[in-house]
């Protein structure tokens, strides 16, 4: 094939890259920018399979087939909140890639040593080996740990060790007097797979140590150098489109991990080396809720509503779980066609994803202009008649606000405590994510109704529609 051809295939990929990662960050424009950024991937990978003339058509079409149907069953399959764990799946599996395809580029160069085909092994090309390997080893098994971490394979909780940092640091060291061996001594194999198994140990070391609501960001930190990754090996085979896709993934993945860490009240450093997911020596749930906690009906949350002008919906894991959105779109029709104004306070790290409410609520057609941001929603609480939080827990935790020694102390969380009543639908007093009791369940304006959020909601609705029509 043409190298122009190739070259503006390339560049037609890239751009499609680009406009895609840009129609992701609207939920208007969402479906057509994944589909756009799936187009781009598809000529990458078409044209370069083409250009390498290593397979023909026919090849293309079966990968194709199995990894599309793979890819097709998964994306119908999954769960919503087990989502965070596939993207680790995900990444893991880029940084594998990499490992492998570095490793195979230096078997190549290997093995034409002395033929007029002869790569030259310079220290550019031997330090994109040692970047792909490095950092797609540490990629692959942190991918795995945070798989298992999330699935409940293994404890959720931060593993510690005496002197793990300076053991970390000693590994790091170790790595690269390894990188500058190999320009030494690029003709080395052994070395490159020594660099792999040493980075495996630092990917393991350095995730487990992680847990709580930390884990998301150490996801959107590893998809980041899984691009990194790709982006080194881009330069192992002179590939620009790929130079391309992996940075856009790793700049993307670091700007994503950042706004985790702002919505989290954490800096990256503290998220890395801070173990946080440890809630100890907090009062205990008997000392939070003893005897304050008053429960309602949906009966009772019917006729409250009845008497509101303004009602504040605050979704969080628990609606993803008991899929109570379809649910809240009937009680937001209903309470509009009474007059009643309904808004949708949506903070950023709410779910176990970024954006999971967003997309919940997006599949339910709620329409987006009644999707609030927590900066623009949180001056307004005071105003609000009645704050219904379904499923939510640790976005509402007064005590993020409060009580400096919180484990999410400084977290910044929608003020719902702030409205005339709240009303909160969960199954229990159990605690969300960060494992801690969360005293709005006992405030005086609180009523906490008992039950699964899907069955609550609907309810709510029945006896709206028998007693207000
Ligand atoms: P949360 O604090 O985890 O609380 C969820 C609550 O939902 C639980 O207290 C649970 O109480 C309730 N629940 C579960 N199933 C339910 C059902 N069927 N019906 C009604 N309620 C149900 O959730 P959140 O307020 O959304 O906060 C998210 C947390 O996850 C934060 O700590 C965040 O840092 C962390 N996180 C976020 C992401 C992300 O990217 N968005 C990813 C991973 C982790 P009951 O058991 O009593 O019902």
């Amino acid at each position: 094939m043409s190298p122009v051809i190739v070259n503006l295939a390339y560049l037609v990929a890239s751009a499609l890259f680009i406009i895609g990662l840009k129609g992701l960050s609207h939920p208007r424009t969402a479906v057509r920018g994944n589909l756009l950024g799936a187009l781009g991937m598809l000529i990458a990978i078409v044209v370069t399979l083409l250009d390498k003339n290593i397979v023909g058509y026919g090849v293309i079409f079966a990968g194709f087939i199995i990894g599309g149907g793979i890819g097709a069953v998964l994306a119908v399959r999954i769960q919503m909140t087990a989502m965070p764990q596939l993207v680790a799946l995900y990444n893991g599996f880029g940084g594998a890639a990499s490992v492998f395809v570095a490793g195979a580029a230096l078997f190549e160069a290997h093995v034409l040593a002395g033929t007029p085909q002869a790569v030259d092994l310079n220290a550019e090309f031997v330090l994109s080996i040692f970047a792909s390997g490095l950092i797609g080893a540490i990629t692959f098994t942190g991918s795995v740990i945070a798989f298992a971490k999330l699935q409940g394979l293994t404890k959720e909780t931060p593993v510690r060790y005496p002197a793990d940092q300076v053991v970390k640091v000693v590994l790091a060291l170790v790595l690269i007097v390894c990188g500058y061996l190999m320009t030494v001594y690029p003709e080395s194999s052994l070395l490159f797979w020594f660099i792999v198994i040493v980075s495996s140990v630092l990917g393991i070391l350095v995730t487990i140590p992680i847990g709580g609501a930390d884990m998301p960001v150490v996801i959107a930190l590893l998809n980041s150098l899984s691009g990194l990754a790709a982006a080194a090996t881009g330069f192992v085979l002179y590939n620009s489109v790929l130079i391309i896709a992996g940075t856009l993934v790793g700049t993307s993945g670091i700007i994503l991990s950042i706004i985790m860490c702002k919505a989290m009240n954490r800096s990256l450093v503290n998220v890395l080396f801070g173990a946080f997911g440890a809630a100890e020596g907090g009062p205990s749930s008997d000392e939070v809720y003893g005897g304050k906690v008053k429960a309602t009906s949906p009966e009772e949350v019917a006729m409250l509503l009845e008497g509101a002008k303004k009602v504040v919906v605050v979704p969080g894991y628990g609606m993803a779980v008991a899929q109570a959105q379809h649910a809240v779109r009937e009680l937001f029709d209903l309470l509009e066609k009474h007059g009643i104004t309904m808004e949708f306070a949506v903070h950023p790290v709410a779910g176990r994803m970024p954006g999971h409410m967003n997309v919940l609520l997006a599949e339910a057609d709620i329409p987006y202009d009644k999707l609030k941001d927590m900066d623009e929603i949180n001056p307004t609480f005071k105003q609000v008649d009645v704050s219904i939080v379904i499923g939510a827990n640790d976005v509402v935790n007064p005590d993020a606000r409060t009580d400096p020694k919180s484990p999410i102390a400084g977290m910044p969380i929608l003020d719902v405590d702030y409205s005339k009543t709240v009303i909160v639908i969960k199954r229990s007093l159990s605690p969300g994510f960060a494992g801690i009791p969360n005293p709005l369940f006992a405030a005086d304006n609180t009523l906490m109704l008992f039950g699964d959020a899907k069955k609550m909601v609907d309810e709510m609705v029945k006896c709206i529609k028998e007693d207000w029509e």
